[in-house]
């Protein structure tokens, strides 16, 4: 069975068609990694699967459920996460308050507080903290654990590594392996080819491989 199933899909702004076709299938415990240039329609590929678009054709499917017509959070409670590019976290909240608001769609599941801090050990002495006063890489951090606090079935990650400099986009990969040493389903769009071929490993477009790398 696929975790995420997309058939068709075009999304528009206004006359521009961002999104051009695209179909893909993602199977539990895949990391697919999306590579393209700026402006090549990544962000408002994931934003279209996380509801935050609205699509002009095309369906999307989770664990076989249409969730083509449902509205963001239902979609989260279904089981998608998105962190956005950009991090997009309350800044005036500490990390804690930013995390425990992920945790608001209730689906049950391994993730708390606790566990986010043993995979991003760097946010244990931020717990207190106002993340707009934080670090790049600690802010990073931290939209991650917000996603994975609604314990999805799959998550999608857009440019982590995003105004992030090398050395803290090393920190937070160095995280992520963690998170991809468990069964979590990830989307990952990233610029810089060579992380996103550290993560996504094989090039193999068969449905059984493990790990898979696509481009538009
Ligand atoms: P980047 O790596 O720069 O984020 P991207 O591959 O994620 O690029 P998108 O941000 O999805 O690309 O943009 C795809 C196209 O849609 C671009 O031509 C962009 O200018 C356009 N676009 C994106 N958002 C909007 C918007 N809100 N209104 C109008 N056009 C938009």
């Amino acid at each position: 069975m696929s975790s995420l199933k997309i058939e068709n899909m075009d999304v528009r702004h206004g006359q521009l068609k961002a999104v051009r076709n695209v179909s893909l299938s993602i199977e539990k415990g895949e990391v697919i990694a999306l590579i393209g240039a700026n402006g090549a329609g990544k962000t408002t590929f994931l934003r279209a699967i996380s509801g935050a678009h609205t699509l002009t054709a095309g369906r999307i499917y989770l664990n076989d459920n249409d969730i083509t017509q449902r509205p963001s959070h239902q979609r989260v409670n279904a089981g998608l996460a998105l962190v956005p590019e950009g991090r997009k976290l309350f800044t005036n909240m500490t990390t804690e308050e930013n995390l425990l608001l992920g945790a608001t769609s209730a689906r049950k599941g391994e993730w708390n507080v606790e566990k986010i801090f043993e995979v991003f050990p760097n946010l244990i002495k931020r717990r207190h903290t106002k993340t707009g006063t934080m670090s790049g890489g600690e802010q990073q951090a931290t939209a991650i654990g917000r996603a994975l606090m609604s314990n999805p079935d799959i998550l999608i990650l857009d440019e982590v590594s995003l105004g992030l400099s090398p050395l803290v986009v090393d920190q937070v990969y160095q995280n992520l392996e963690k998170l991809l040493a468990t069964d979590t389903t990830i989307i990952l769009v990233e610029q810089d080819l060579s992380r996103a071929m550290k993560v996504a490993s094989r090039q193999s477009r068969g449905v059984h491989a493990r790990r898979r790398n696509c481009s538009r």
